[in-house]
């Protein structure tokens, strides 16, 4: 029998934090069990710094009003940050694509975070991602670029070709990274040369 399905041997406190984990992105029942057994074994400080971490995460991480990345202070220090192209936007669906192609040193524009992608068998339509305040913000400033830089699969080419419908019109090239990010694979985990040569050698959309 697993462990976890043994409720009469197990604390009530661990099998709280085995589920807690389970929560997680990527951590299966055997993780979580991995990571709370080893958290027991662990001496008080480090545990104390863990959740520390966790509550300062959670007390002092907020959403930039401009562009909606994460950050600790409004507006973020891309937004903030005077020798940026203040002409260029790159939408991307996770604040984690920011840190991506930030990595790759190559973008020097704005960003903005949708949180998310249009994706109807999931219940989710364009009022439920960071859509509005983009044309918003589009419209209130003086663009010249908007890169679409949604993952390459299904839902962030629609998800693309929604936003892009939404800006014809508006004077204001479109383009999208080259088609070096393989199908279905996600920006988070592109190399960064790859990153780097697909932004560098974007195209209209
Ligand atoms: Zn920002």
């Amino acid at each position: 029998m697993n462990e976890i399905d043994n409720i009469n041997t197990v604390p009530d406190a661990i099998l709280k934090l085995i589920q807690e984990f389970s929560k997680l992105p990527g951590i299966g029942k055997k993780t979580a069990q991995r990571l709370t057994y080893h958290l027991v074994r662990t001496n008080l400080e480090d545990a104390l710094s863990l959740s520390e971490s966790i509550m300062t995460v959670k007390n002092n991480i907020i959403l930039c009003s401009e562009c909606s990345n994460i950050t600790q202070i409004d507006p973020c220090n891309i937004c903030n940050n005077p020798i940026r192209d203040k002409t260029r936007i790159c939408i991307v669906e996770e604040a984690l694509d920011v840190l991506a192609l930030e990595r790759t040193g190559i973008f020097n524009g704005l960003y903005h975070v949708l949180h998310g992608v249009i994706s109807p068998v999931n219940g989710v339509g364009p009022d439920d991602i960071n859509i509005k305040k983009l044309i918003e913000r589009i419209d209130s400033g003086n663009f010249s670029e908007i890169i679409l830089a949604m993952n390459p699969n299904l839902e962030g080419e629609a998800t693309s070709m929604y936003i892009n419908q939404l800006l014809t019109g508006k004077n204001i090239d479109i383009t999208r990274p080259a088609r070096g990010i393989p199908i279905g694979s996600d920006i988070e985990y592109a190399d960064e040369v790859t990153l780097g040569q697909a932004i560098t050698g974007r195209q209209k959309f």
